[in-house]
Order: C-alpha cells, then structure tokens, then sequence
C-alpha cells in the first residue's frame, strides 16, 4: 500500500525541484496536527528555549507546552504534533509571519516543502 499525502507528488532524489520561499507564513497556517516534534526535535527545541531563559525541566515540559498527542490510526501509535491556535490552525510559534523559533524549528519544517516517507517495500 502506498501513502501519499495530499497536495504532494511524488519525487525522486535525482529530479530538480525549485522552490522559492515567499515568507507569507501561508505554510505555518491550517496545520491541526501536522507537524511532528520527534525526540530529537524536542530536545534542540528545549535547549534553545532554554538559552532564551525559559523554564525547561526536562523533555515532558516541551511535549506537553507545545504538542499534542496524535494517534495514528492505521499503526496504533502515537505521535506529537505542534499545537495550534486561532480559527486558522497557525503554529503557536509563528508571529508576524514568522518562525520565533527558526533556529530550532522540527525536522519536518527544516525539510519543507519536501516531506519523506517509507517506500512501500519500507525502504
Ligand atoms: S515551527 Fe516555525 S516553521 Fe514550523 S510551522 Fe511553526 S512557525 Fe512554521
């Protein structure tokens, strides 16, 4: 079985893809659990905000402030995603069309407008 999210196609790593990044904030809108903070993620994330003077204690601070908990339905596990916030769905750190934690953003913002996936065979 095959997934593919939507408004995406697929590409291969030998295809040339531009991309020009207008800084209109339009990609950190509508995201209701869709961006994924992996342990990695949070631990980077909890650091920097650490070294902006935040009160961090440990990793649970970063998931339980800024994620939620998703379940995947087809796979029973359980992932975080950035909170959201307003009638748009705006990642809650996005202001004035800006990233404030650009330095320390989730993988899955590094990596956009590409997105990775398991090739159906789990490559
Ligand atoms: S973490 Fe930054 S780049 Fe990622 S969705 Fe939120 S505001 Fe946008």
């Amino acid at each position: 079985m095959t997934f593919q999210l939507p408004n995406t196609r697929p590409v291969t790593s030998s295809e040339q893809v531009t991309f020009h990044c207008k800084r209109c904030g339009a990609c950190c809108r509508h995201l209701r659990e869709s961006v994924p903070l992996n342990t990695l993620d949070a631990y980077r994330l909890a650091k920097y905000l650490r070294g902006r003077g935040e009160q961090i204690d440990c990793m649970d601070d970063i998931f339980s402030r800024y994620t939620e908990p998703v379940l995947l339905h087809e796979s029973g596990f359980t992932v975080f995603m950035l909170k959201t916030a307003g009638t748009d769905d705006t990642c809650i750190f996005l202001k004035d069309n800006r990233c404030t934690i650009q330095q320390a953003k989730p993988t899955a913002c590094r990596l956009y407008p590409f997105a990775v996936e398991p090739a159906p065979d789990g490559g």
